[in-house]
């Protein structure tokens, strides 16, 4: 772990220049960096790398497993009760009750099968966490997300039909494709939809993201550095 285990130190100053990043992407289209939720993305990462980005003053973290999650944050969790956790991640059914308990945020919501497992376990738990629909822009079959073709029927769906209360869209571009076509199609869809929160951009386009309206941004390497292969 030595060599992928990034140091506490390293940690704050990549989250101060991610944050210098982000005011100066607002400023030059004339947003305001308080409406940007930097979502650190601790996964694969030690809870002490987590830590130190909450002691350097981090918020939201995102993490793909719930498993994983399960195992690093309840501990974080009750001692930092300010903390908001996003799960960015694919969701299968199985794992809903115990992802409706353990998170903050839900941006995977990607099927009517799914949707209808978080309604019915938010009435169990009386736990409302905040949703997000994933989109998958660029129709890849490897990629989780709703099909752009049929994303207004499943808002409408989830948030009339289920009263899910749906934030707004995520969305995971393809790799090898300028990512501005993915936001753009990500932000048109909210936007006939009268959905407010778009959760796109990465370490590599989280600028570019924001000069497409991204709210929340998913950044792990350019702060946390590399990933240590998933245990
Ligand atoms: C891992 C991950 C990220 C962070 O990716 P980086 O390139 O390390 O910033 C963002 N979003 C999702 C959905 C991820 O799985």
């Amino acid at each position: 772990m030595s060599d992928t285990h990034v140091e506490i130190a390293t940690i704050a100053s990549n989250l101060r220049a991610v944050r210098a990043r982000i005011d100066d992407s607002c400023r030059a289209v004339g947003r305001n960096s308080a409406d940007i939720t930097l979502i650190a993305v601790g996964k694969f990462h030690p809870a002490a790398s987590c830590r130190a980005a909450i002691a350097a003053g981090q918020s939201d973290f995102g993490e793909n497993r719930v498993q994983e999650a399960a195992v690093k944050w309840p501990a974080l969790r009750s001692e930092f009760p300010e903390i908001r956790l996003h799960l960015i991640g694919p969701l299968q059914t199985n794992k809903v009750k115990e992802a409706v308990s353990l998170f903050d945020v839900i941006q995977s919501i990607d099927r009517p099968k799914l949707a209808v497992a978080v309604a019915e376990q938010m009435a169990k738990q009386g736990r409302r966490p905040a949703c997000l629909i994933q989109v998958n822009t660029g129709e890849e079959d490897q990629k989780a997300g709703i099909a752009p073709a049929e994303a207004d029927g499943f808002i409408a769906q989830c948030r009339d039909g289920l009263g899910l209360p749906i934030l707004g869209l995520m969305c995971i571009p393809p790799a090898d494709e300028p990512p501005s076509l993915h936001f753009a199609l990500l932000r048109e869809i909210a936007r006939r939809n009268q959905l407010s929160a778009l959760s796109m951009g990465m370490s590599a386009d989280y600028e570019d993201a924001i000069r497409f309206g991204a709210t929340h941004v998913r950044v792990g390497t350019a702060i946390f550095g590399a990933r240590p292969a998933p245990a």
